[in-house]
């Protein structure tokens, strides 16, 4: 089951085999007939119940929404309003490297503040700093928990979609200890989408939700590709180590951390700048589009 986004009201959708990239869809609330609510936000409350409509709902009648790369696509983050964010640093050896930090025993954890959520395509302001991106594997709860089992940890995933973890690195490491929190939550810096994607609509395709291929292009230059199976900690062990101390709930998002080649790590550094484009994907869940333009900057 794939599920997004589109102006703000939720739809279940498919890939548009007459349009690459783009989606069909289903408006979620006609079609149930009022059972399920526009907000996509509110499906995670009701996901098993969502999760059986689902199944048995007609994506014949499903209508194009656009793509990603078409400004009428209008598609929004697939959790806009999550009760909990959890990002996590430092969760790809090569990453970690490039970075010059240890490898964190426990997962390295912060928030990225829900305001600087967006959707997948479209413009991102530039911050005051020096711009990076992070390609990174999103999760989102669908039944929550407290002490989640590692074994147990994917049957409490909605699903995944794929992010960035925008960051201004000027003011993550203004001063020690580092801001991750605020460095990485202007307006636009959590981009996802253009789908969630479940995890059994993943294996249906061949795919190991433990070992999913991402990267991310700048200006059509890769530079970023990784595998999620090179993560220290993998999503059921995320779920297990954050539910050890904070109660999950219905609709969280996780960012589970990025691969090597952030610009920051390069010789010279690399940062985006004012007309960029960055296009992040993911196997199996689709890929985001969006352009860099300066803003005001004092
Ligand atoms: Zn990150």
């Amino acid at each position: 089951m794939r599920i997004a986004n589109h102006a703000g009201r939720l739809a279940l959708v498919e890939p548009d085999a007459e349009s690459p990239g783009g989606l069909r869809g289903l408006d979620v609330e006609r079609a149930s007939d009022g059972r399920f609510a526009a907000d996509p936000q509110a499906v995670y409350d009701r996901w098993d119940e969502f999760r059986d409509w689902a199944g048995t709902a007609d994506l014949a009648a499903a209508v194009p929404l656009g793509s990603v790369d078409s400004p009428g696509a209008a598609l929004g983050p697939v959790a806009p309003r999550p009760p909990q964010v959890f990002a996590v640093g430092l969760n790809y050896r090569d990453h970690a490297a490039e970075s010059g930090m240890d490898l964190p025993a426990t997962p390295l954890v912060f928030t990225k503040y829900a305001s600087s959520f967006t959707g997948p395509q479209g413009d991102i302001t530039l911050s005051p700093g020096t711009v990076d991106w992070e390609v990174e594997l999103v999760a989102v709860i669908g039944t929550g928990g407290h002490r989640i089992p590692a074994a147990q940890g994917w049957d409490h995933v909605a699903g995944l979609t794929v992010g960035q973890d925008l960051s201004d690195r000027v003011a993550q490491f203004a001063a020690p200890p580092p801001q991750f929190g605020m460095g990485k939550s202007y307006p636009g810096f959590s981009p996802m989408g253009p789908a969630l994607v479940s995890v059994d609509e993943l294996r249906a395709a061949g795919l190991d939700p433990d070992d999913l291929e991402l990267g991310c292009l700048v200006n059509g230059e890769s530079v970023q590709k990784g595998r999620t199976g090179a993560m220290i900690f993998s999503v059921p062990v995320l779920v297990a180590e954050l539910s050890a101390i904070v109660t999950l709930l219905p609709g969280d998002v996780v960012f589970t951390g990025t691969p090597a080649g952030i610009g920051a790590g390069r010789t010279p550094p690399r940062f985006l700048g004012d007309g960029d484009e960055l296009v992040t994907w993911c196997a199996g869940i689709g890929q985001m589009q969006h352009r860099f333009v300066t803003g005001d900057r004092s």
